[in-house]
């Protein structure tokens, strides 16, 4: 057979991540790794969920297939989580997924025909950017002006795109704490970019998975609690564990109902037991308690990288600090680009994202991504330390 004839013409979009493939050099034994945007391995409550587990596989239905929609009960309990993020929601409108990344790729697919434009941050989640190019989708990033997303630079792509007779399928935006970049959207552009969008005709689709994770300052309600309209998509990976694989889609009903359908077409339906397992952990244990530890966890973690950044870092790196989530999105030195320097930090002991990965055109190699989410305390100041030294040679030479 034809080797090139075996392949559908989609599959070439599908592309490595940057982040898996550093995942093996990342583990080894010595390096301290800020590569990887995992939870902490204290945050994952493994006795509670052991037992639970335990309890819900004799439970009917646990071991059963089940609706495409998912579990009547933990859409029900999904609604109060979203409720702590001022967002009113009903359990018929919830699609259970396998994470928010299934989420966002059945919300893709029911939304986006291969060659549409879809519009996103600078940078962007580097998952959203392979699920985008799996469905032959075409990424513009919204310029940052400083402030992240902004109502006149999406009307100025939107304007661009359609004019060159291409259809914009959607806005995929993470408004808080965002991945890479630790930005979060202030009130007065959620404004103006819901506005916008509403006037505009662009379909919004907020990812939330770290909402609930804010270190410090006052919780900005989510696009979705201003905008019925807006595709909303949550977590349990960053509150609970990401090995369950549970998160779900809030859409408008006419969305939903194609979600189901694209689900059961994906998959069937989703893991019983996974789903029983949350439902029980939010009725029966103190989730909201469990949050609050993470919240100091990560607190703590932040704190200790502004801190060692601040003192190591040579002149001319600059950040800003996240108010919450995992990461923290650095700017290189005149000189220093991040690919080039990578072999050289992982012969020192330390691991990063370069800011490449985050965009669907090549730029951000002045940036990279840092995550202290995972590394002890310690093990931070020793990766920044590590890492100055790797950045004040790149940037000298
Ligand atoms: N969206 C963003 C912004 C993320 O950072 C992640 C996880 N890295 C996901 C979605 C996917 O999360 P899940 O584990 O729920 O699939």
């Amino acid at each position: 057979m034809d080797p090139s004839a075996r392949f559908s013409n989609r599959s070439a979009g599908l592309r490595a991540s940057e982040i898996r493939a550093l995942f093996a050099v990342a583990s080894r034994p010595g390096v301290v790794s800020l590569a990887g945007g995992m939870p902490a391995a204290e945050a994952l409550p493994g006795q509670v969920l052991a037992r639970i587990l335990g309890e819900v596989a004799a439970q009917p239905g646990a071991l059963q297939y089940a609706t495409g929609q998912g579990d009547p009960v933990l859409r029900e309990l999904i609604c109060t989580v979203m409720a702590h993020e001022g967002v009113v929601a009903d359990a018929d409108d919830v699609v259970v997924t396998t994470g928010a990344q299934q989420a966002l790729d059945l919300v893709t697919a029911v939304l986006a025909d291969p060659g549409d434009v879809v519009l996103a941050e600078s940078p962007s989640y580097v998952g959203a950017l392979a699920t985008f190019s799996a469905h032959g989708l075409q990424v513009r990033h919204v310029p940052d002006d400083g402030g992240g997303l902004s109502g006149p630079a999406i009307a100025e792509l939107v304007g661009r795109a359609r004019g060159a007779g291409r259809r914009v399928a959607f806005l995929y935006t993470v408004p808080n704490f965002a991945n890479p970049s630790g930005v979060t959207l202030s009130a007065s552009r959620r404004a103006e970019v819901l506005a916008m969008c509403d006037r505009i005709g662009l379909q919004v689709v907020e990812d939330n998975p770290y909402g609930l994770l804010r270190l410090e300052g006052e919780p900005l309600p989510s696009l979705r609690a201003s905008d019925p309209g807006v595709v909303y998509l949550g977590s349990f990976s960053k509150i609970l564990a990401p090995g369950l694989r549970v998160g779900w889609a809030l859409a408008p009903p006419e969305v939903t109902g194609r979600l189901v359908l694209a689900a059961e077409a994906a998959m069937l339906c989703h893991s019983g037991t996974a789903q029983l397992a949350v439902a029980r952990y939010l009725a029966d244990e103190p989730w909201t308690d469990h949050v609050k530890a993470l919240r100091e966890l990560y607190w703590e973690r932040r704190q200790t990288m502004v801190g060692a950044l601040s003192t190591l870092m040579p002149r001319g790196t600059r950040w800003r600090v996240p108010e919450g989530g995992f990461f923290l999105w650095l700017s290189l030195p005149e000189g220093a680009r991040a690919k080039e320097m990578l072999p050289r930090a992982i012969r020192e002991g330390v691991a990063y994202v370069p800011g490449t990965g985050f965009f669907a055109n090549g730029a951000g190699d002045d940036h990279l991504r840092l995550s202290y989410s995972y590394p002890e305390p310690a093990a931070i100041t020793l990766g920044v330390r590590r890492l100055a030294r790797v950045v004040r040679e790149a940037a000298d030479t």
